[in-house]
């Protein structure tokens, strides 16, 4: 394959080439999934091509909590993410995602915002960020604009972004001193596997041991990243007990085949979507299933 190789600077120098470029230039992060990509691209799709590479862009890595908002650049590390105090006392579930991806090496090469414009649907770090309802901000030469993290994707490995763009941050509301939360991840082995299925949950229990808010996001089992209402709705305004918590993860495996239909794997998929569930919620709320 045929291509140029820039490194730009600054975010300015960055929109100022990929808009003069946009046909044909791509953004390297990490670049884990794109030189993936690129070794396994078929002769038909090879076109000369710009990698603009963003490593050394220093302005796009940091974790901060300012004002209740959680922000996270673009170019954070999935290992840097995992440290981060910030996200250990605000979204521990999302360091627990962003240590589950790949192996170290993965993770200090790795960035989040490579993880979010990938759209994987196995993708680690969007379970958490969907059940956060975090939103994306992104940059061009027009400007720029921030978007909802669920209005971001169209479909697997597709997303809404402009070629002339670059996901600048990732941000979210910190949840609740009071919430809780939990992510589960299922590969084919223990470590350096990409999710069969996940699942990100995140709740708010008030004083008197009630649910008063869910936020339920599976991962590996939809096309695209997405809550699943039903059972969030199943846990709303209840006392979680056995009953309640199997309805909702129940809920769970009822939407994977309503969005994907029955597939070859849903004999498999489905037990272990409800039962993933159903333990990312006790394990969020301190209670040892065991
Ligand atoms: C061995 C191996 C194991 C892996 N295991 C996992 C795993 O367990 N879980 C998991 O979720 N993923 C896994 N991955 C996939 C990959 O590591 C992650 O998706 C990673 O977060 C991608 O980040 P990156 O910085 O390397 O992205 P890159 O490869 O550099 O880029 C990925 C895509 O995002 C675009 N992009 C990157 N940054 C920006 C930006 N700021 N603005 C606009 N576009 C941008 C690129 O153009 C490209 O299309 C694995 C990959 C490998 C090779």
């Amino acid at each position: 394959m045929t291509f140029g190789f820039i490194r730009p600077g600054t975010i300015r120098e960055a929109i100022e080439f990929l808009s003069e470029h946009k046909d044909n230039s791509r953004i390297v992060a990490g670049a884990t999934d794109v030189m993936v990509q690129m070794r396994s691209a078929k002769p038909a799709e090879e076109k000369p091509l710009w990698l603009v590479d963003i490593t050394s862009i220093p302005k796009l890595s940091y974790v901060n909590l300012e004002n209740g908002i959680v922000r996270i650049g673009a170019m954070t590390t999935h290992r840097d993410v995992a440290r981060s105090a910030v996200i250990h006392d605000v979204a521990p579930f999302l360091a627990d995602a962003c240590l589950s991806v790949g192996s170290p090496q993965i993770r200090t090469r790795g960035t989040i915002g490579g993880n979010i414009v990938n759209a994987s649907p196995a993708a680690d770090s969007l379970p958490p960020l969907t059940a956060l309802s975090a939103r994306l901000r992104l940059i061009s030469r027009k400007g720029s604009r921030d978007v909802a993290l669920e209005e971001f994707f169209k479909g697997p490995y597709k997303t809404i972004i402009e070629p002339d763009e670059i996901l600048e941050e990732v941000y979210f509301q910190a949840p609740e001193q009071s919430s809780c939360c939990a992510f589960l991840k299922l590969g084919r082995r223990e470590s350096l596997a990409i999710a069969r299925l996940s699942v990100a949950v995140l709740l708010d229990v008030d004083e008197s041991g009630k649910i008063s808010k869910a936020s339920i996001a599976p991962g590996a089992c939809l096309p695209m990243p997405g809550r699943i209402t039903p059972a969030e709705e199943a846990l709303t305004g209840k006392t979680p007990d056995e009953e309640t918590v199997n309805l909702a993860a129940q809920e769970v495996g009822a939407e994977m085949i309503r969005v994907s239909g029955v597939r070859w794997s849903t004999e498999y998929k489905k037990p272990v979507a409800c039962a993933l569930t159903k333990r990312a919620i006790w394990k969020a709320l301190g209670v040892d299933e065991d």
